[in-house]
């Protein structure tokens, strides 16, 4: 039987980005019940457990009994490993090799007061959800309720504006408030640099040892600038070593993950790469949509979903632009005193707007009525029936003739090879009915509108 495990692990090798795969797929063993009406799984640690039972078993019982012919169950647990070690008490080390104030600390005039340069503003409460970060989201979250656990060192990678940085600071805060005594300290890569530069010069290793490595928690952000720091990457090796040591947890972001860390020593990487990796990839449409909602309303200003909608389809690359927009958008509306609405939008964001040269094509027209009207965009070429698809496809039609230069015939092509009377129909449909429904001439507006930015 397991063959039968062995071709479903395949498959979903075939199925899965290949990160996604080694990370969760790819350690999972599995034994079959006698009958083989059951499958235990077995994981490693209980954050992969949780995580593949919300996003993989229902993959996994599918495959395998499709594989089989027959339903086969689906049961996870966790390798018998892991369960004797839970069972065990976690100890927290008392004995630091440090403590964190002596009095030479205190009396050392050159040396700055501790602080744990944690910027108060970026909690998980101000951090919004969505798919592309929510693994990343659940993996802090845990590392901020239990340290020093699981995860260890966690390693967040992801392009820039994605949310990184507030996310380790979110880890930071969130320590902070459950337990104030904890020693944090939030730092960026550069910074670290230029401490190993200054503790080499002034010879005051002893200090910086001191606190570096009694530290509870050390969040260390775009680890990718220590490239070709050798002595600061052979300190941070040494302070990375004490601190997992002491069960101290670690948690670093980068631009990219541990293997594509160019310059960096191989047992660095490797250490970087031991606990859990993580990425953030950029918003797709529904999180810029709340980003923008839920960050307006922390201005105090109510943005409407269509304004939304607008913003973030036109604003597409990473949050710190959502935000950039916004912001121009809230002081537009205050100073001239009128309503959030697309019109005030477009304006506000007109020099944005015009250096995307935008073409409207029939396929951007697609995607945007499908995602207006939340259904897929293949339901553009299916031959789906159902009112609530054929008509969101009579819309994209309608706007397909209207914003493009293209003919009849060759926008029946486009939606899955119709007939140019069936394009007709729609244009004139719409048409009409536009002129008589108001809701549906003000979804057409927020359309047009979004797709001429
Ligand atoms: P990175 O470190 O990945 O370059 P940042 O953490 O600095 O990105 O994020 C850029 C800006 O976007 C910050 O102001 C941050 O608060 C905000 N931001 C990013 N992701 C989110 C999110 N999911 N929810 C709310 N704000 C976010
Ligand atoms: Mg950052």
């Amino acid at each position: 039987m397991q063959d039968l495990w062995q071709n479903c692990v395949e498959q979903l090798a075939q199925e899965l980005p290949e990160q996604q795969f080694n990370t969760w797929i790819k350690p999972l063993q599995a034994s079959f019940s006698s009958d083989f009406s059951k499958v235990t799984v077995l994981v490693g640690n209980r954050f992969k457990l949780d995580w593949i039972r919300t996003q993989y078993s229902k993959k996994l019982t599918n495959i395998l009994s499709t594989l089989y012919g027959q339903s086969i169950t689906v049961e996870l647990a966790l390798s018998p490993k892991e369960a004797i070690s839970k069972t065990l008490p976690h100890s927290l080390s008392t004995e630091n090799e440090f403590t964190y104030t002596t009095p030479s600390l205190v009396e050392e005039p050159t040396e700055e007061p501790f602080r744990n340069r944690l910027n108060p503003s970026l909690t998980f409460e101000t951090f919004v959800e969505g798919s592309a970060n929510r693994m990343a989201r659940a993996a802090a979250m845990h590392v901020a309720s239990i340290p020093g656990h699981l995860y260890n060192p966690l390693f967040i990678y992801g392009g820039v504006g994605l949310g990184k940085t507030h996310l380790v600071h979110a880890v930071g805060n969130q320590l902070l408030k459950d337990k104030p005594d904890s020693k944090i300290l939030y730092i960026h890569a550069e910074q670290f640099v230029s401490d190993v530069v200054k503790a080499y010069q002034r010879k005051t290793f002893d200090e910086f040892k001191l606190r570096y490595h009694s530290l509870d928690l050390l969040l260390i952000d775009d680890v990718q600038f220590f490239a070709n720091k050798d002595r600061t990457q052979e300190e941070f090796f040494n302070a990375f070593e004490a601190l997992l040591a002491k069960k101290s947890h670690i948690v670093m972001t980068s631009d990219t993950y541990p293997k594509g860390l160019a310059d960096i020593h191989e047992r660095l990487v490797s250490r970087f790469d031991s606990g859990l990796t993580v990425a953030i990839e950029p918003p797709e449409l529904e999180m810029r949509v709340a980003i923008l909602m839920t960050k307006s309303r922390l201005e105090g200003s109510e943005m409407p979903e269509e304004v939304a909608f607008f913003v973030a389809k036109n604003v597409r690359s990473n949050v710190r632009e959502l935000e950039g927009a916004l912001r121009k958008i809230l002081a537009y509306s205050r100073f001239n005193q009128k309503e959030i609405s697309i019109q005030l939008a477009r304006d506000a964001l007109r020099d944005l707007l015009s250096i995307q040269n935008r073409q409207i094509s029939v396929e951007n027209i697609q995607k945007t009525v499908a995602d207006f009207y939340k259904i897929k965009v293949a339901d553009m070429y299916s031959k789906k029936r159902p009112v609530s698809i054929a008509r969101p496809r009579q819309i994209a039609m309608y706007l397909a003739k209207e914003l493009t230069q293209k003919s009849l015939p060759e926008i029946g092509e486009l939606f899955g090879g119709r007939d140019h009377t069936t394009v007709l129909h729609a244009v004139r449909k719409i048409s009409a009915e536009r002129l008589q429904l108001n809701e549906l001439n003000q979804q057409l507006h927020v359309l047009e509108q979004t797709l001429k930015g």
